[in-house]
């Protein structure tokens, strides 16, 4: 068996973990990333943690075979820099070459969400699969495409920015800027929206009952709908072919085998996938009996995903 180490990070921690060649963790731990001690601290303290994740997993240095990092924001893979990532301070960290430093080891490094879609379609949701997509339906809407294998980076990693095509011209204002974005209507954010202007219009809907602290969530809608609510259930339809749409467009570029949906709004399950699998079916591309519909699903790997398709890029 041989072993690798996943490391992710993030803002407010970085995770790292020892990974098989099965894709299972063996063990792992987490450090708070030192933010104000500049990005060359970190790429020690990453060295430190990938020193007592191995210890932990009662191994040595040499029996690991490589070390992937994934980062969030825009990432050179080719070059093994990290171009920005706003929450951690990087700008052009050329981490690879630091972490040289303390460990000549086989490294590569790549943005997060391509990571997560990786190991999803090395160990989850997609597994076995050469072509496909990984959609998060988080805070935004990340996005991570396997095709023919290989992650997809685009010029200087500037590419897979699913979140930011847009489904309607003049819409709603993005994160990013622009209108329209489908990040802007199938993310939580844009869920949460919906869910509330829907409240407003129908205020005697059992919505109000599945508020959490007096506040609208991502699951406010969808556990009202489950009760039987008709007006959470007109926003769940609503919500569902917003996410659909989005993953039409992205279909019909890419025609994946499978596509994963993971982040915190995946968790409503069925309720949401029924519905997505039915639009989709009915509006991708293509005569089904030559090009089968790709089937939506959830994704397998939850919280380990980053660590899990980290270490997925050494490999
Ligand atoms: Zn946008």
């Amino acid at each position: 068996m041989a072993y690798y180490i996943g490391i992710d990070i993030g803002g407010m921690s970085i995770k790292a973990g020892v990974v098989d060649s099965a894709g299972k963790i063996v063990e792992k731990d987490t450090i708070v990333p030192r933010v104000a001690e500049g990005q060359d601290a970190i790429a020690k303290d990453m060295f430190d943690l990938c020193e007592k994740v191995i210890k932990k997993a009662g191994l040595e240095k040499k029996d690991i075979s490589g070390v992937g990092f994934g980062s969030p924001g825009t990432v050179d893979a080719d070059k093994g820099v990290i171009t920005f990532a706003a929450n951690l301070g990087f700008k052009k960290f050329a981490l690879l070459k630091e972490f040289s430093k303390y460990w000549s080891v086989k490294t590569a490094v790549g943005n997060d969400a391509n990571c997560a879609a990786l190991g999803e379609t090395k160990f989850g949701g997609g597994k076995n699969k050469q072509n496909a997509f990984f959609v998060t339906l988080g805070t935004g809407v990340g996005t991570g495409f396997i095709v023919d294998g290989k992650i997809l980076t685009g010029h200087k990693g500037g590419g897979s920015e699913g979140g930011h095509i847009c489904i309607r011209m003049g819409g709603e204002k993005c994160s990013c800027g622009e209108r329209g974005c489908w990040e802007a209507y199938a993310s939580a954010t844009g869920l949460i929206r919906q869910t509330e202007k829907a409240l407003k219009k129908y205020p005697d809907s059992l919505m109000t009952t599945t508020l959490e602290n007096g506040k609208v969530t991502g699951r406010t809608a969808f556990e009202a709908a489950r009760l039987g609510d008709k007006a959470a259930t007109k926003v769940i339809d609503t919500y569902a072919k917003y996410v659909a749409t989005g993953i039409v467009l992205l279909i019909n570029v890419f025609r994946p085998e499978v596509v994963m949906i993971g982040g915190g709004v995946s968790n409503a399950g069925d309720i949401l996938l029924s519905r997505v699998n039915r639009y989709v079916s009915r509006h991708c591309f293509g005569d089904k009996r030559i090009n089968p519909v790709p089937k939506i699903v959830l994704a397998e790997l939850g919280n380990d995903a980053g660590i899990i398709g980290a270490a997925s890029l050494v490999m």
